[in-house]
């Protein structure tokens, strides 16, 4: 469904990611796990199209998307913070993708519901993001990722700003997201129980490269290297 192949991004004399090589099949959600510095960002922000990768491919459904511009690629975002347009209603923040994509005043106000609903935030409508909570935002920004139903939907720690509780309960809701859904989740995260918890797969990255692939369990059972087993047994 979706490839990695062989990318490199260099930052003058810094290589933020090195080799690699990913393949996520459809549905999938995989979580790039990895201290701070590791590459998992660089890697999101390929996939998304922000910034062009040094040496290698990214391809979906076999094309390659390198040459599509990142407003073009249909893929959903949410990141940490201050992801929501402050100005604008929760139901206008919603209806923002729906609108650049010109749909009907019908469609869009029947998506908005169907994404309020999705996100457990019917009645939200009116309100003003900054009268929201941190997780009540972070649910805007999904139901705004998702709105225009995006094959897939990147996330680079969009629950580290939220405390424990607020943590948890988010997780239990993208876990049932990505189950009512069919999007395919890619997840970043450097919290090796958040990875646990919610992914199908884990890639572990070091040092900018990925290395190793597998469920948790794999990956605790059959550690590739030394960081793996370390970073993935301490769960602190
Ligand atoms: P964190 O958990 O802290 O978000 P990360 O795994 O997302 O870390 P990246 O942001 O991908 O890490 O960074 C990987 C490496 O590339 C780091 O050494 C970083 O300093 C470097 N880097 C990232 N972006 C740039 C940039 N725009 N210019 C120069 N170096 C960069
Ligand atoms: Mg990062």
């Amino acid at each position: 469904f979706l490839k990695i192949d062989g990318i490199r991004k260099e930052y003058g004399p810094v290589v933020a990611v090195e080799d690699v090589n990913l393949t996520i099949e459809r549905g999938e959600l995989v979580t790039f796990l990895g201290p701070s510095g590791s590459g998992k960002s660089t890697t999101l922000y390929i996939l998304a199209g922000f910034e062009k990768p040094t040496l290698g491919d990214i391809r979906l459904n076999g094309q390659t998307l390198l040459s599509t511009p990142s407003h073009q690629r249909n893929i959903g975002m949410v990141f940490q913070r201050y992801t929501l347009f402050p100005h604008l209603s929760v139901g206008d923040n919603i209806a923002f993708p729906l609108k650049v994509r010109r749909k009907s005043k019908a469609d869009v106000t029947e998506r908005v519901r169907e994404m309020l609903k999705l996100v457990r935030l019917e009645g939200y409508e009116d309100r003003k993001p900054a009268m929201m909570s941190g997780g009540q935002q972070q649910r805007v920004a999904l139901a705004r990722a998702l709105a225009y139903d995006p094959p897939i939907l990147l996330m680079d720690e969009p629950l580290s700003a939220l405390d424990k509780k607020l943590r948890d309960e988010l997780q239990h809701e993208i876990r049932r997201i990505h189950h009512e859904t069919d999007v395919t989740i890619l997840y970043v995260t450097h919290d090796q129980e958040e990875a646990l918890r919610l992914s199908d797969r884990i890639a572990v990255f070091s040092k900018g490269r990925i290395d190793q692939v597998g469920t948790g369990p794999e990956l605790y059972a059959d550690p590739a290297t030394r960081f793996v087993a370390e970073f993935v047994g301490d769960s602190d």
